[in-house]
């Protein structure tokens, strides 16, 4: 959608998850600019300046801009938009899905009725009428279709009585919709989520469950009623990454090798400092660091270093024990503060 239904969660999207518009990066700039002004009340541009560089630092992304664009942005006169909820009635859904054309026709009859009640909602225009920008329709429908395709779908919805196109059809701008229902009394849809607005009329159709994402937000649907999905795909992915064995082959040769991606960094990170060499010696140290960050906060934790070892933090030590829980050594935590790498290479002699 062109439109930013509701900049407060856009901007917190942005912020929360260092989301960043790909094609627009000043789309999503403007938006955390203006959040950050109207709802959060600041209104020193350098101290707004300040935050939306370490938002776009975050994204990796080049973005060039300066305290006068930020200050621009926050003049700006154009009403800020916080919609919460459309409704789709359910004689609309009966419109879109009583008739034989395929799937991906449907969604983008769904597409452009969202996309227009969203419009009316914001600028109280009662015409009907939709910006006939198909990509963007489409790409919210989550479908694609050939020019061809397209201009026949388009003479079909319009020979249907579905929508009127001015000029029939040619290069129109806008078209009509002929499916609004004015005066709802029943509510099929309510859509709440307007990234992902497709999913609630996949959800319609298919059935399903609508889970947010536990890790992301990201709006997801379940198939399954009974267990549902906890994670977004991509959440999903990364979770199963970090799952996966860090297997560090060839050590005798030199620089080991890792086969989980995504551990790489830190692997490497980990090797070249503490000259780790194999799979125990990583985990021990990730142990290590894991236990020190519970040993600031004065917590106690056990950690299993092999099958004769475990390591213990208790009032501020790594107490070393061994399997019938006899206190080996003890080191505090404070000495792998000041020198990690020598109370590491202590510890991995002693649990050898
Ligand atoms: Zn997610």
């Amino acid at each position: 959608m062109k439109i930013i239904a509701n900049e407060t969660l856009y901007a917190r999207k942005c912020l929360e998850q260092g989301f960043i518009d790909n094609k627009k990066p000043y789309k999503s700039i403007r938006t955390v600019v203006r959040y950050l002004n109207q709802v959060q009340g600041m209104d020193n541009a350098t101290e707004i300046f300040k935050v939306v560089k370490e938002y776009v630092d975050q994204t990796e992304r080049e973005v060039q801009f300066d305290v006068k664009v930020i200050r621009q942005m926050m003049n700006e006169e154009s009403p800020y938009n916080e919609l919460d909820y459309v409704y789709i009635s359910k004689k609309e859904l009966d419109l879109i899905t009583n008739n034989n054309y395929p799937h991906s026709w449907k969604k983008i009859l769904y597409s452009m009725l969202v996309t227009y009640k969203v419009k009316n909602a914001i600028f109280q225009v009662n015409n009907h009428r939709v910006d006939a920008e198909m990509s963007i329709i489409m790409k919210d429908a989550h479908t694609t279709l050939g020019v061809d395709k397209r201009e026949e779908m388009l003479a079909k919805f319009e020979e249907d009585g579905l929508i009127d196109m001015p000029n029939g059809g040619k290069q129109s701008k806008y078209f009509y919709l002929n499916y609004i229902d004015d005066e709802p009394e029943e509510i099929g849809i309510i859509v709440e989520d307007f990234d992902d607005f497709y999913l609630y009329f996949e959800q319609y159709v298919k059935g399903g469950r609508l889970i947010n994402c536990s890790e992301c937000g990201k709006l997801v649907l379940s198939q399954s009623s009974t267990c549902p999905e906890r994670y977004c795909k991509k959440c999903k992915k990364q979770k199963e990454l970090e799952k996966k064995p860090i297997a560090i082959k060839d050590s005798s040769k030199g620089k080991p090798r890792f086969t989980n991606k995504l551990l790489l960094d830190t692997c490497t990170q980990s090797y070249q400092l503490f000259e780790i060499t194999t799979e125990e010696e990583y985990r021990l140290m990730q142990e290590l660091n894991n236990a020190f960050g519970e040993g600031v906060v004065g917590g106690e934790k056990v950690f299993k270093i092999n099958d004769k070892f475990s390591i213990t933090t208790l009032n501020g030590k790594f107490t070393i024990m061994n399997i019938a829980g006899q206190i080996i050594d003890e080191v505090p935590i404070e000495n792998f503060q000041k020198r990690p790498r020598v109370t590491f290479e202590k510890i991995k002699k002693i649990v050898k």
